[in-house]
């Protein structure tokens, strides 16, 4: 088993036995770090050995060297006797790197993207050197040059908690800092500059109380890699989060660790929280001055009663930001191969809900049934035969092709096929589970020629 920690080092001396790439790569990373380099039995450095490092002499064969001599001990010479004979004269408490698996060697160093005292470190543990180069390499572009010396000017600041004292405060400080321009130029600015807009950002984060605000958030059908990076960036910062059954567990696992969740349900017929005390929660928690964060399926206005949150939010005089996000339509659609326009096959798109209230059909049926329109039915799946029914007796020919999708852009997403007269047996059939989207109209045709995603 290997764990990813940290190794203090209370003797700052790093001995080293070996002078190939992998060995003097560490050596200059440990002298990076600050430590004294020391090359074991070598009568002269190696070339490319970090500048500061010196050689010491073989040991005597009875001296041990012991932690009060080296923090830690690099060992490659190339040599296994040479490295046997070595490991003999270190004390068993003293860390030791070397290649392979040898059982005295309990260091590795994982691969590590620097800004100043911040260190990313990517650990496969040790299986997959290329994969953890390959993510250090994308982590370094991603990381601004700048960071180094805003960071390095924050360490000079010493104590932010004597500066900000709330942990409100404090994150909302970082956040603004991280996003701010000031780390992607501060590598070109004087330290004097970096430290007066420190100073300006510390005084204004100081002077924020606590202000509470509500995010209504769209979290898409389902892949998570369909979050709009807004919804990523404010997720990542909230303090409290209140979401629904239809959002994804790895949507949820990109929330703020320690953010406080709450689940709130809407299942069909089964409302865990009422509508109305989900608003009342909204303007409570924001006016404990928290970040709230309401996370929605698909776009907090498409059938998502958005609207009458921030209703609530705007009587209440909280601040708010509607954050929208791909709605159901747009995902299941465009993962299962279906455009909901076409020049040739529809003009039009129309959703529609498919919650029929009280098993009526009280629905505007005759506009439903127009030609070159797409009809997509949102929460479906109950009435479906009814919705058929209907279509049909309204004149719609029974050919029409329809598709039903079920939990659309998921790896689990499925797609049942038919026209408007065989779907509802068809779905009854296939046993397939809600969440589910039904289109309706001649573009579901193209799915054949266009869904690469079934074909491939
Ligand atoms: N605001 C959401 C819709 C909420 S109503 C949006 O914009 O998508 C809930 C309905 O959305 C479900 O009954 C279903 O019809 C549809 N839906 C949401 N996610 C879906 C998914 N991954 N696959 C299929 N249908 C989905």
């Amino acid at each position: 088993m290997s764990l990813t920690v940290s190794l203090r080092i209370d003797q700052p001396v790093v001995g080293c036995l070996g002078s190939g790439p992998r060995l003097l790569a560490k050596a200059r990373y440990c002298a990076d770090q600050g430590a004294r380099v020391v090359w074991l039995g070598h009568d002269r450095l190696p070339d490319e050995a970090p500048a500061s490092s010196e050689c010491c002499p073989e040991p005597a064969s009875d001296t041990v060297l012991s932690s009060d001599d080296f923090g830690l001990v690099l060992i490659d010479s190339g040599n296994a006797g040479r490295d046997e004979r070595w490991l003999s004269q270190i004390a068993t408490d003293v860390p030791i790197w070397m290649p392979g698996n040898h059982p005295r060697a309990r260091v590795q160093f994982p691969a590590t993207v620097q800004r100043g005292p911040l260190r990313v470190t990517v650990d496969t543990g040790g299986r997959w050197p290329t994969v953890a180069n390959w993510l250090r390499q994308r982590l370094d572009t991603l990381l601004p040059e700048g960071l180094t010396d805003v960071l390095q000017a924050m360490l000079a600041k010493g104590d932010l908690n004597q500066v900000l004292d709330t942990p409100h405060q404090r994150r909302g400080f970082w956040y603004r800092l991280l996003d701010s321009p000031l780390v992607s130029r501060a590598h070109q600015m004087s330290a004097d500059a970096i430290n007066r807009e420190l100073d300006t950002a510390l005084r204004s984060a100081e002077g924020r109380g606590p202000r509470g605000e509500v995010f209504l958030i769209g979290a898409g059908p389902g892949d998570p890699d369909l979050l709009t990076l807004k919804a990523l960036r404010v997720i990542a910062q909230a303090d409290v989060v209140l979401y629904d059954r239809l959002v994804s567990r790895e949507i949820l696992s990109r929330v703020r660790a320690d953010a406080e969740m709450i689940h709130v349900g809407k299942q069909r017929s089964r409302h865990t929280l009422p509508q109305e005390e989900i608003n009342q929660r909204l303007v409570e928690l924001a006016q404990e001055g928290r970040t709230v964060v309401r996370l929605k399926g698909g776009d907090p206005f498409i059938f998502g009663r958005g609207g009458e949150e921030i209703e609530t939010l705007a009587e209440a005089g909280v601040p708010f930001q509607v954050v929208p996000g791909i709605t159901a339509a747009s995902g299941c659609s465009a993962y299962a191969g279906i455009p909901l326009t076409h020049r040739d096959y529809a003009q039009s798109v129309r959703f529609v809900t498919g919650h029929l209230k009280n098993d009526t059909c009280e629905l505007p049926w005759r506009d439903f049934v127009q030609s070159n329109q797409t009809l997509v039915f949102y929460m479906g799946l109950v009435g479906l035969p009814i919705i058929a029914r209907e279509l049909m007796a309204h004149g719609m020919a029974p050919s029409m092709p329809v598709a039903l999708v079920s939990k659309g852009t998921t790896p689990e997403q499925v797609v049942v096929t038919g026209t408007i007269d065989t779907i509802a047996d068809r779905v009854a059939a296939s046993e397939v589970k809600a969440p589910t989207l039904i289109i309706i109209g001649e573009v579901v045709s193209l799915r054949d020629k266009l869904d690469w995603i079934a074909r491939s």
